[in-house]
């Protein structure tokens, strides 16, 4: 038996290792390269076998979506009932894959049209995603970005990595920098150095985040040369991407740990999936369980729609259910943002139970998570609404060397101004292209 699995499977019954194969085993590297990429080596580990049926139409769906699993993620499979377990339904290929609904599309968010150079998605004003590796130490089967999941074509070099600095140096709207892929952290300490060393030097970012997984599938990921590499930059804010309360493992615990003591603000984005976390309950459990260990829930996903989610993809109505259950009856700060991530690139958008149900004039009829209903009365006289935008003679103290500096306001906020006089938004006109 070869040593990937034989290592693995001791891992998934909890024998001891050796010395040796316990190093091997926390050296993210030897994860990396040994992969699970097979359905072989899935039986072989897990202990299953698939009928020749099921292994046919299996290898037609990896051919099309290849499969790639870490060592570590696959040993936290529960085999006695593999086929309902949430980290085995992230990982492991699904037939249903391969049906394409009528409404599935390949680039659901219109990334690659918001995209000014090859790597970059500019769509908000102030801020841009930054895909600066495509590489992942798993492939999600839930990747929104399954479309280029193993496109060994669009693996950034430097050079690459350099015309998207050069745009974002050249562009001073920028002020937020969300580096994603990919994973980031696949890339080499380096690398990862050079790249928040590049960032850091254009003075118009503020801030760098970081999306990675590698928390929650490589915890063995955050070594502590790599902690010092971070320690060594500026702002940095981390997001990763726990879908479930079994993914928060001894391992990953010590990864978040790592981070969080480095001074790093942790957030984490979940995607809500059928059959994984479609549950009040698993995502309470989930959100506390984040919560204690340093990180706070930032986005739920509604599943997009891109090719092969179909599955995964719940109604919306199981999210709002979700987040009345959250809201109210949890901490505050455990409790995410649902959104939908517009189809057509429209960007995210929050989606939650109606609290306010109705109001007057000078009344709002508001209801809390128990069902009661009350009223908020409006002040009397209040006349902060009327804005000519002429901030250097208003009474309220902010920093500002040029009449309308940083003023700009678009969308429907608006709208909702007085120095504006539209009062219609229509598409295609100037305000949408403003928004980029
Ligand atoms: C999600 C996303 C961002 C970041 O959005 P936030 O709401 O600020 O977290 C930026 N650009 C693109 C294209 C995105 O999809």
């Amino acid at each position: 038996m070869d040593e990937l699995i034989s290592i693995t499977k001791s891992k998934r019954e909890k024998k001891e290792l050796s010395p040796d194969q316990e190093a091997k085993w926390t050296d993210w590297k030897w994860q990396v390269k040994n992969a699970v990429t097979t359905l072989e080596q899935v039986e072989e580990i897990l202990g299953i076998e698939f009928s020749v049926e099921e292994k046919d139409k299996l290898s037609h769906t990896i051919e099309h979506f290849p499969m790639s699993i870490t060592p570590y993620y696959l040993s936290l499979v529960d085999t006695e009932d593999y086929k309902h377990d949430p980290v085995f339904k992230q990982a492991f290929a699904n037939m249903r894959e391969l049906d394409v609904a009528d409404h599935d599309m390949l680039d659901p968010l219109g990334e690659d049209k918001d995209s000014p150079v090859l790597g970059i998605t500019h769509r908000y004003p102030d801020r841009v995603l930054f895909h600066v590796s495509n590489v992942c130490a798993m492939y999600c089967r839930h990747c929104t970005r399954k479309r280029k999941v193993g496109d060994k074509d669009f693996i950034p070099k430097k050079e690459q990595l350099e015309k998207g600095l050069e745009y974002i140096k050249n562009t001073p709207v920028v002020r937020d920098v969300l580096l994603s892929g990919g994973d980031p952290f696949l890339l080499s300490d380096e690398m990862i150095d050079w790249l928040l060393g590049e960032l850091e030097k254009i003075e118009h970012v503020e801030v760098v985040r970081i999306g990675t997984r590698t928390p929650v599938v490589l915890p063995f990921r955050i070594t502590d040369n790599l902690i010092e590499v971070l320690k060594r930059h500026g702002v940095l804010w981390l997001n990763t991407h726990f879908n479930h309360p079994k993914e928060i493992t001894k391992d990953s615990k010590a990864a978040l740990k790592k981070l969080a003591f480095a001074g790093i603000p942790l957030g984490n984005q979940s995607v809500l999936l059928a059959g994984v976390n479609d549950c009040p309950i698993i995502m309470k459990k989930l959100v506390h369980k984040l919560t204690q260990n340093r990180v706070r829930p930032y986005y739920l996903y509604q599943c997009d729609l891109s090719e092969g989610l179909e599955h995964f993809r719940t109604s919306v109505g199981k999210g709002i259910e979700i987040m009345e259950s959250l809201r109210g009856h949890t901490s505050g700060f455990a409790v995410p943002t649902y959104v939908i991530d517009a189809p057509g690139g429209g960007g995210k958008i929050p989606v939650m139970p109606n609290y306010l149900i109705s109001w007057s004039d000078h009344k709002v009829i508001l209801r809390n998570y128990e069902g009661v209903i009350t009223t908020y009365q409006e002040p009397e006289h209040y006349s902060g609404g009327n804005c000519d935008l002429h901030c250097l003679e208003c009474d309220l103290q902010h920093v500002l060397k040029i009449k309308g500096e940083d003023e700009q306001t678009t969308g429907v906020a608006s709208l909702l101004s007085d120095f504006d006089d539209r009062i219609t938004l229509t598409p295609g006109e100037e305000d949408m292209d403003d928004d980029r």
